[in-house]
């Protein structure tokens, strides 16, 4: 049977003012949902409507699900006891005491993935791209919980399960680890650091180049190296890219080098990211002091950046809250976006880039045809959620409404 949701608040519009100050206009619709999950027809308030199957949402503002686009379901510690970071020295250092804590933590892969599940989607997602360690200490153990867990979850949420070679890819056997885990419930393939990590930046891109070419998947590295190390790694990867006819099917995460060079050179490899379709994942780690990616410059040229969370409450950092709007909130706030326009355009890098207004401020979202799936907040619009990042959320996805399943696992 069809369902309808009665009085959502739905963008429809601006004013600007005679001061220059933008106003956003809404309206109260009723929405009309199919069984599949896809959205049938969008009426005015006005219109009674006589369906037994109707859902009531008082006038919230419906906004498009949130993606969350980098995260490490495998390497949180909620839902056991609390602990705290051990200090280390260094990143080696981390990554060896990571290490040494993998084979005790995978125990409980599945009831720590779920309860991260959760908390996610209780803030408004509906996809989650994350990236599963695969390596020598545990194989494939976290991506066999991860997958599990997420199968609980499938009625709300889709995801990118990334094999990700967090302790390297040119040592032992982790290049077939990372075949099996793509044979397995994997569905891109990652990489991390071919500088700082395995000291070839050559060998290691050819390297994941081949294998994802041999299991047809796209790929997400993880690039924390900075300088011209990072920007040479981008440009490398982008000549394999243009060799290997890989356009649309690359994203870097973090990409930290992308900040550290001059502007001239930044529009130099924009101009390349944009050609070949590479995507930016950033967490937007204002609080690390390091120069993160020119996000601004990438968007005025076209080249599309997502954010994520990243991995929270875990061996790397005791914070982190899983929400993605809080995100958006804090770049809005560092970057300066105060009015109306640069706070609702912010709302773009947590949606896959859909807004419920374009740029001129005319309706785009949502239509007729399209996914029913939202979040529902008590603001007045969305530059208001951006700004003042409302606690209570209700998500659908798919015509579904989240429910929290009371971990089982
Ligand atoms: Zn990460």
């Amino acid at each position: 049977m069809n369902q309808w949701l009665k009085n959502v608040r739905l963008e429809t519009g601006e004013i600007v003012h005679p001061n220059n100050r933008i106003e956003t206009t809404t309206n109260l619709f009723h929405i009309e949902i199919s069984p599949e999950g896809s959205i049938l027809s969008i009426v005015d308030c006005s219109e009674e409507i006589t369906s037994e199957h109707v859902t009531d949402m008082n006038g919230q503002l419906a906004l498009p699900a949130f993606k969350e686009m980098h995260n490490h379901l495998d390497k949180t510690y909620l839902s056991l006891p609390w602990k705290a970071c051990k200090p280390v020295q260094n990143l080696k250092e981390r990554l060896d005491y990571e290490a040494q804590e993998l084979v005790e933590l995978s125990e409980t892969i599945e009831q720590r993935a779920c309860a991260m599940i959760e908390k996610i989607l209780a803030n408004g997602v509906n996809h989650i791209r994350t990236h599963i360690n695969v390596d020598p200490y545990i194989g494939l153990k976290n991506l066999e919980g991860v997958v599990r867990a997420l199968k609980k979850y499938e009625d709300y949420v889709t995801a990118d399960i990334i094999a990700f070679p967090q302790h390297g890819l040119m040592r032992d056997n982790v290049p077939d680890l990372l075949r099996q885990a793509l044979e397995n419930g994997a569905t891109m393939l990652g990489g991390l650091d071919p500088g700082g990590i395995d000291g070839d930046v050559e060998n290691s891109l050819r390297l994941t180049m081949q294998i994802a070419s041999e299991y047809n998947v796209d790929v997400d590295i993880h690039l924390h190296d900075g300088g011209y190390l990072g920007y040479y790694t981008i440009d490398k990867w982008l000549d394999l890219m243009e060799e290997n006819a890989f356009k649309s099917r690359t994203d870097f995460s973090h990409s930290f080098g992308l900040g550290d060079v001059s502007v001239a050179e930044q529009k130099a490899i924009v101009k390349r990211l944009q050609k070949h379709d590479v995507h930016i994942m950033s967490t937007v780690p204002f609080n690390l002091g390091r120069v993160i990616p020119p996000i601004d410059l990438l968007t005025e040229h076209g080249v599309k950046v997502h954010f994520g969370c990243d991995g929270f409450y875990d061996s790397w950092s005791p914070y982190g809250s899983g929400d993605i709007l809080g995100k958006v909130n804090s770049f809005a706030d560092v970057t300066r976006k105060i009015d109306e326009r640069g706070l609702r355009n912010s709302l773009g890098y947590i949606t896959n880039h859909v807004t419920p207004l374009n740029n001129q401020g005319q309706q785009q979202w949502p239509n007729v045809g399209d996914e029913a799936s939202f979040v529902f907040v008590p603001s007045s619009c969305s530059a208001e959620a951006v700004a003042r990042l409302p606690k209570q959320r209700t998500v659908m996805n798919k015509g579904k409404f989240f429910q929290p399943l009371v971990v089982t696992c």
